[in-house]
């Protein structure tokens, strides 16, 4: 075997909390495994990354993330196959995004390669922590964010990026009700809305509240200019089945570039199932459900992977969607990436990485 060119140090915790864990029962995002890594960045260069056990870490009161918001995630899940082996599924994708939207940002440059190989590391050495049961997955929050204790606006000069992972329970997914919302914006043309930047949450979270509270769950994004074209829903990407088509908003720098979506497009195709990534109006998504032409709606996204839609409201307006039964392209989608993850199934895209 290669050896790696990089180095790693670890220090195991003296008090595992793996057995107090309700592997039948977990709330999503507050069980953490029992290490993390941490990698730090000065003069201009990446350290040595290290696994420590998880915890509380000090931080400058003038940390300049804090103030000024140079703060990039990921999140991806690593899933325990039928073989036994632990799986990350089309990593890279995370690699890649993950440089685009520290560069965006103008934080440090991380190479794929050292992403990779740290994700790897940090996953090996918490293996148990992986769940056994197939219906689970162990969710994985890599992040990066500006540390200079400077209260000066600047790009900061040094960053610390990080991993933690977090086992989860199967995030099933009732139907949702989304809103279109025609008042605030996501992301404008120019701005960060294609990075996977902290920011983008913060700004999201008043309109999707004021949507929360009129009984909606999530908000389907349009344009910042006209609000006439559908961009995305809350967290998710989306996707309609029109006519039989499989019908979603081309990517572009208002749009964050989802690896769900991105895998159920090419699955499909991979069906034979027509395909069209467009600008998508608001219009012909209201005519479509009034029309009987829409079969299914759903967000896609790494915690859920697919989160049907049942209802869109649109200027006060209810729009149903068809129950269950009409839903097959979804939950046949759903079923074939599981069995990929899973290791049920040929991997035929080579999408899945042992760790
Ligand atoms: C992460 C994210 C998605 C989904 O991306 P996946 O790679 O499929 O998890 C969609 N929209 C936004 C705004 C996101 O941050």
């Amino acid at each position: 075997m290669e050896t790696s060119k990089y180095t790693i140090k670890a220090t195991r915790t003296k008090e595992s909390k793996i057995n107090e864990v309700d592997w039948d029962n977990i709330p999503f995002g507050r069980v953490f495994s029992d290490h993390m890594l941490v990698m730090d960045y000065k003069d201009g260069k990446w350290g040595e990354p290290e696994i420590i056990p998880f915890g509380d870490m000090g931080l400058h009161p003038a940390t300049s993330a804090i103030h000024y918001g140079q703060s990039v995630f990921e999140g991806m899940k690593a899933y325990r196959t039928v073989d036994g082996d632990a799986v990350t599924f089309r990593p890279e994708m995370n690699a890649k995004r993950f440089r685009k939207s520290a560069h965006r940002m103008c934080m440090a440059d991380i190479s794929e390669d050292l992403f990779l190989y740290c994700l790897d590391e940090l996953l090996k050495f918490d293996d148990e922590w992986v769940p056994k049961k197939h219906t689970n997955s162990m969710y994985v929050r890599p992040f990066m964010f500006a540390t200079d204790g400077y209260t000066g606006i600047k790009p900061s000069e040094t960053y610390r990026f990080m991993i933690f992972t977090c086992p989860v329970g199967s995030y099933y997914t009732e139907a949702i009700n989304l809103k279109i919302e025609e008042e605030y914006s996501r992301a404008a043309e120019g701005g960060v809305g294609a990075a996977k930047a902290a920011g983008n949450y913060a700004a999201s979270l008043y309109p999707a509240k004021l949507a929360q509270d009129n009984g909606f769950h999530q908000l389907i994004w349009t344009d910042a200019q006209t609000h006439e074209y559908v961009e995305e829903a809350g967290t998710m990407n989306i996707l309609f089945v029109i006519d039989g088509v499989l019908v979603t908003p081309a990517e572009s720098d208002t749009i964050l570039a989802g690896i769900t979506k991105r895998s159920v497009i090419e699955v499909a195709k991979d069906w034979g199932m027509p395909v069209e990534e467009r600008k998508v109006t608001v219009k012909e998504v209201i005519k479509a459900i009034e029309e009987g032409r829409m079969s299914e709606a759903f967000g896609a996204g790494t915690a859920a992977t697919i989160a049907p839609i049942k209802m869109i409201g649109f200027r006060g307006k209810e729009y149903h969607l068809p129950g269950v039964e009409k839903r097959t392209f979804s939950k046949k989608v759903v079923e074939d990436l599981d069995n990929m993850k899973y290791g049920r199934t040929e991997d035929r895209f080579d999408w899945v990485h042992k760790v």
